[in-house]
């Protein structure tokens, strides 16, 4: 059962830069998958379609059976929660609390169930000590984990990482990915973009690989090793 097909999308940046060319794509409920390619090769600007950050232009993006566009961004983004590669992309608040609260609190929860959500969310990323602390002192590591706390926060069905580990340690990358495994267990669907061929080889029950914006393959991990 696919929760998210991306069919024939293409996207222009301002500047004229064709970031995406016919892209299509499927991905299956429950499933870990990896967008594999080198920088430039459209990543960023996929995953950016997933929640509504960009807007369609031309192609369709359906998620959950659903026809993306921007009538329909507030309940996309209570189902597709998106990781920024850079945390300071996505951490604003005063508090690590408050950073976690903010999704939720825009969802309209409050009170205990606001409390209880956002305590679930740090102590799955294992950061619930920290809550009172400011986000900018801490680790790059971290704010890593406060960031996708604050997607987990949301409870949405698919989740998105641009880069997931990049910059982290190998103590980090082995946290993160272990994070990422659990959600998966649970039932979440994983998406990350890496231009780590490894990591995607190890990680992923399925690869799609882009080039100069145009997907040249997809299927299972065994799809590197068989092609050269
Ligand atoms: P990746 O995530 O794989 O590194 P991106 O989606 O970031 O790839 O970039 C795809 C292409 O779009 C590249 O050629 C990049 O230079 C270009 N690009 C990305 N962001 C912008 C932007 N804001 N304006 C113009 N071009 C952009
Ligand atoms: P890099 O070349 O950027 O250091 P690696 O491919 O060496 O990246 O992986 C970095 C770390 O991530 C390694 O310690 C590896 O064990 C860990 N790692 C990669 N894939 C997984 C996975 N599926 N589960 C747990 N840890 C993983």
């Amino acid at each position: 059962e696919p929760v998210i097909e991306v069919t024939e999308l293409s996207f222009l940046y301002k500047d004229g830069t064709r970031a995406l060319d016919k892209c299509s794509l499927t991905i299956e409920r429950g499933t870990k998958v990896a967008i594999l390619g080198p920088n430039g090769s459209g990543k960023s600007t996929l995953l950016l379609h997933l929640n509504g950050i960009h807007v369609v232009q031309q192609g369709t993006v359906k998620v959950l059976e659903e026809t993306v566009s921007p009538s329909n961004e507030q309940w996309l983004r209570s189902k597709v929660g998106l990781v920024f590669q850079d945390p300071d992309d996505q951490i604003f608040s005063g508090t690590v609390w408050e950073d976690v609260a903010f999704g939720p609190v825009n969802q309209g929860l409050r009170g205990e169930e606001l409390e209880a959500r956002v305590r679930q969310a740090l102590r799955f990323v294992k950061m619930e000590q920290y809550s009172r602390k400011v986000p900018y002192h801490l680790s790059y590591g971290q704010k890593k984990r406060v960031a996708i706390a604050g997607v987990l926060a949301m409870n949405p069905d698919i989740i998105v990482l641009d880069e997931p580990v990049a910059f982290l340690d190998p103590a980090g990358k082995r946290a993160l990915f272990e994070l990422l495994d659990q959600l998966n267990r649970q039932g979440k669907t994983i998406v990350a973009a890496t231009h780590n061929v490894d990591i995607a080889a190890r990680w992923a029950h399925k690869i799609i690989i882009l080039s100069e914006g145009r997907v040249l393959a997809q299927g299972t991990p065994a799809l590197l090793t068989d092609k050269t």
